[in-house]
């Protein structure tokens, strides 16, 4: 199936994505994944450059990551977080003592001038991590909610309002004038290039603005390898996140055939789950794979990886 120098690429946001990343890169050799992740999550917080899904990736993929709530790091201590509580500061976003060192590091090394796919590299070459993790641009992006009191800045409807506001529709700052990264474009031409897996993400919010950027639809629609996707939607809900919630609001029933309508003709395969069987012959277009896509931990991450690989070497190129 993977044979040596065969490359795999993943596009993800944050907890799904990495979930199945941290399963590819269990099942593939050193070296073979490349994971491009969203970066229009990423704010400014007590001056810090904070980037949560290249940090639940990078935190995912080195096995230091906290894993029942997905993100942040296992093991982690507070505090700072008390120490800032007790003065009054602003705590709605969590940050841990040892989270904490990656954002000041992060913050220094941009403020002098360094890219956040340069810094990134270093910290998954610290941390031990083997696969290629690129955020989908240097440049700033930003996810802007919609709501019908106002728009929100996304860590705002994200964590300060826990997803209650009704979405109305998303904006993506800084996408159409964003570049790609080079590192992202190259992985997409390389001959070597096995399969281009989206992972269970947010299509709204973790994989939409990665494809508002120039370039990356296009390159998945010309690349040769397989495009596949893994739904996030799961028996009509989402694993985790307002993803179901946001396809109601839209007046859409949460369903892999909606995930499938939301990527449209990019997509040469869709990996859906046992429990959605049924679906599978109401979806036109892509090719279906029902398989389990629940996962809760190392094996069931593994399996999934498999069997997506499997899928893929059925696809005709
Ligand atoms: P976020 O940035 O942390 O919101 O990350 P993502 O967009 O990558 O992940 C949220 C999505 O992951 C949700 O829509 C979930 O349904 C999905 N998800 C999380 N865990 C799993 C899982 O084990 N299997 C599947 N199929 N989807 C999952
Ligand atoms: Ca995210």
């Amino acid at each position: 199936m993977t044979g040596s120098g065969r490359r795999v690429l993943a596009l993800s946001g944050g907890v799904g994505g990495a979930r199945l990343a941290k399963g590819l890169a269990d099942v593939l050799p050193a070296g073979a994944l490349t994971v491009a992740v969203n970066v229009a999550d990423d704010f400014v917080h007590l001056g810090l450059a904070i980037s949560p899904d290249l940090d639940t990736v990078m935190y995912t993929l080195a096995d230091v990551v906290n894993a029942e709530t997905g993100w942040g790091r296992k093991d982690e201590s507070w505090t700072f977080m008390a120490a800032l509580e007790q003065l009054g500061g602003e705590c709605w976003f969590r940050l841990g003592d040892a989270d904490l060192a990656v954002h000041v590091e992060r913050t220094r090394r941009l403020a002098l001038g360094e890219k956040l796919g340069a810094i990134t590299a270093s910290f998954c070459r610290r941390l031990g991590v083997t696969s290629e993790v690129l955020p989908v641009s240097d440049d700033k992006v930003a996810t802007m909610v919609a709501t019908p009191e106002g728009e929100l800045a996304f860590q705002d409807y994200f964590v300060r309002y826990r997803c209650e506001p009704e979405t109305l529709g998303f904006r993506f700052l800084g996408a159409e004038a964003a570049r790609l990264n080079p590192r992202l474009l190259a992985a997409l031409d390389d001959p070597a290039l096995d399969v281009v897996v989206i992972g269970p993400s947010n299509p709204f919010v973790s994989i939409g603005p990665m494809l508002a950027i120039p370039g990356l639809s296009d390159g998945l629609m010309r690349c040769r390898a397989p495009v596949i996707a893994v739904s996030p939607i799961i028996g009509g809900r989402a694993v985790k996140g307002p993803a179901a919630k946001m396809m109601r609001e839209r007046g859409i029933e949460p369903s892999p055939l909606a995930i499938a309508g939301e990527y449209g003709s990019l997509l040469d395969g869709l990996v859906i789950d046992e429990i959605d069987r049924a679906e599978a012959e109401r979806i036109r277009g892509p090719r279906i794979r029902v398989t389990e896509t629940l996962m809760r931990g190392e094996n069931e991450r593994r399996r999934l990886a498999q069997d997506v690989l499997a899928f893929a070497a059925e696809l005709p190129r």
